[in-house]
């Protein structure tokens, strides 16, 4: 079977040699998924290393201030934003964990990361995950553990609600759209741990905040962080 995978994946690259999901020039000889050029080039923030304590307004909740840090900075290289498509629509979901790889060689060993107990992907309703196949934020999630020794937990968060598109909502829309989507199935395993929460971009933040709320009514002795690959809604 493994055999045949690999002669089918070879076929498939032969007629189709791979692209560079960021310039979409043929990647020839390169061995990862984005070309050298690009991972050169890639507009990183550095937010990690700056040990960045200040909460982020969007997403603290009462009672649980929240710190963000984001990996791309969009605005100055917006052809990163393909790469997103592509593992959020196209099915590449080995980009979104060779990402996460990279994300988290990034983030290994900063203080950021210090005292993290457990990483939690951005949950999907599995209706949602079943129709794609998977979930790209646990597929980032997962890259990051692999480069920074982090667990990876899936089961405590869970979404319970089926929640249509949020993108052509206003953000008073996207609040009530989102509320009350997500519950924690297993507090206890979260108590007193500091959370890692995962996710490919943070907008407006309303279904990420929603889910911090929940954790936190569920269990309100945790502490919250954020990991986004990328930050497109601006402000703190
Ligand atoms: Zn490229």
């Amino acid at each position: 079977m493994s055999i045949l995978n690999s002669w089918w994946r070879a076929l498939v690259a032969l007629i189709f040699p791979p692209h560079c999901p960021v310039c979409d020039l043929p990647l020839g000889d390169e061995k990862g998924p984005i070309c050298s050029p690009c991972l050169a080039s890639a507009p990183l923030t550095s937010d990690w290393a700056l040990r960045n304590d200040t909460p982020c307004d969007r997403l603290s909740v009462k009672g649980c201030e929240v710190r963000v840090v984001a990996m791309l900075k969009f605005h100055k290289a917006p052809q990163w934003r393909h790469l997103i498509h592509q593992f959020k629509y196209h099915s590449r979901w080995r980009l979104a964990r060779e990402v996460g790889r990279l994300y988290g060689g990034k983030m290994a060993g900063s203080l950021f990361l210090s005292d993290v107990d457990w990483v939690i992907p951005m949950p999907l309703h599995p209706l949602r995950r079943m129709w794609r196949g998977y979930n790209q934020s646990e597929e980032l999630a997962r890259g990051i553990a692999e480069q920074t020794g982090l667990k990876v937990e899936t089961k405590s968060v869970v979404r319970v609600h089926y929640t249509r598109s949020q993108v052509w909502r206003t953000r008073e829309e996207r609040f009530k759209n989102v509320q009350d989507a997500f519950r924690v199935a297993h507090p206890e395993r979260l108590a007193g741990c500091h959370l890692l929460l995962v996710d490919d971009v943070l907008t407006t933040g309303s279904t990420m905040r929603t889910c911090i709320q929940a954790i936190v009514d569920a269990v309100p002795d945790c502490r919250i962080s954020v990991a986004v690959l990328a930050d497109a809604g601006g402000g703190s």
